[in-house]
């Protein structure tokens, strides 16, 4: 009775389980395994070749590092993959935030995928630059799309100057089109400058607008108007079908007025709406038919030979300005000439001169 007593106490120990060793010696082999010799550049281009998307992702974080023996290796990856890029079609995705850009994207995304194509996400947000956080990348979107195996979204690179981030995504493009990605979407908040870089490295442009907000309220300037190969009035379900349909005639209107463009191609407007599934498909259409037209008449071509042109031209500012910047001494330099100019001693153009002259000289 007493030794029955004794084991329901609770104070009775138990053998219990066998504790797991404090360290476990499978994690240093994994450790070890893990930490493999780096890829070299043509390893990387060879996996990126076949699809490997984790190297892609790899490869990319190199292009966005900041240490110039990442960006070096970056560099001879994309060269060694340009052979393989230019296959896809790139398409360019602006609209003030809001608009259904995250939605649409799913939407037609997935409507690619399901036929398919192999879609590469990238995109241009400089506003991290200014506030710290960013437009695009801060909240969970595509969700759908980020678990689709035919579908690789990559977030703005952050930080840096608009001409910076542009180029990186321009190279990642690269990268992406080398790993069979047949679709390129590049997508940017309208709000600024940006969509003029994303328009000089895209075949096509799609503007997205909400209908009956007015073209000041969504920040549109009439010369973003005039980049669209074709607006798209989003939302246009329920009840706001009719305000959509009633803002995409207007638009149509409003195109009518600008210049012809020199492709031949006259600017498409049309409703869509991602919610419910609608106008996708002639939104693709249009997409398809502005690629065989301009592929016919040569401007496809033509186009992205001027952006090439276009892209050496801003790298060329944008290594002189890095140059100029490399010398640690160049802020204080920079000081005492402005406070030359501020007091009046030097026009600001004889402190740039000065300024220039130094560089040049190596000091
Ligand atoms: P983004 O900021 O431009 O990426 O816009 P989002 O895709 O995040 O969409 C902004 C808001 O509009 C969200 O609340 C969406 O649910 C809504 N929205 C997006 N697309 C549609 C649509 O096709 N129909 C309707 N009714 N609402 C939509």
């Amino acid at each position: 009775m007493d030794k029955q007593k004794d084991q329901q106490s609770a104070l009775q120990v138990n053998s219990g389980i066998e504790q797991p060793p404090s360290v476990d010696p499978g994690a240093a082999m994994r450790f070890i395994q893990k930490r493999k010799p780096a890829l070299t550049p043509l390893q990387l281009a060879d996996e990126i070749r076949r699809g490997n998307r984790t190297i892609l992702s790899q490869a990319i974080t190199l292009i966005e590092s900041r240490l110039p023996a990442h960006r070096e290796k970056a560099q001879e990856v994309i060269r060694l993959c340009l052979p393989d890029a230019g296959q896809a079609i790139r398409i360019g995705i602006t609209g003030v935030p809001g608009v259904g850009k995250s939605s649409f994207i799913e939407t037609i995304g997935s409507y690619l995928t399901a036929r398919g194509h192999r879609l590469a996400v990238l995109a241009i947000d400089p506003s991290s630059e200014k506030s710290g956080g960013s437009i695009l990348g801060d909240k969970t979107r595509m969700e759908r799309l980020s678990a689709d195996s035919h579908a690789f979204i990559r977030p703005s690179p952050s930080g840096g100057s608009l001409g910076g981030v542009a180029r990186k995504t321009r190279e990642s493009m690269v990268l992406c089109e080398a790993a069979g990605f047949d679709v390129i979407f590049i997508e940017t908040v309208g709000v600024g400058q940006s969509e003029v870089a994303v328009h000089s490295m895209v075949d096509f442009f799609l503007l997205l607008m909400l209908a009956g907000a007015g073209d000041e309220l969504q920040g549109i300037k009439r010369g973003i108007m005039e980049m669209a190969d074709c607006i798209a009035i989003t939302k246009a379900d329920g009840s706001n079908t009719r305000a959509c349909d009633l803002a995409a005639r207007e638009y149509r209107n409003a195109l009518h007025l600008f210049p012809k463009n020199e492709n031949g191609w006259e600017p498409r407007v049309l409703t869509v709406s991602a919610m419910e599934n609608r106008g996708i498909e002639p939104l693709w259409s249009t997409i398809q038919e502005f690629e065989a037209l301009t592929r016919e008449n040569g401007h496809f071509e033509e186009k992205r030979r001027n952006q090439s042109r276009h892209w050496m031209m801003q790298s060329i500012q944008e290594q002189l300005i890095d140059r100029f910047y490399e010398d640690p001494g160049r802020r204080d330099q920079i000081r005492q000439m402005e406070e030359q100019v501020l007091k009046g001693e030097l026009t600001p153009f004889q402190a740039a001169q000065a300024l220039m002259d130094r560089y040049q000289d190596g000091q």
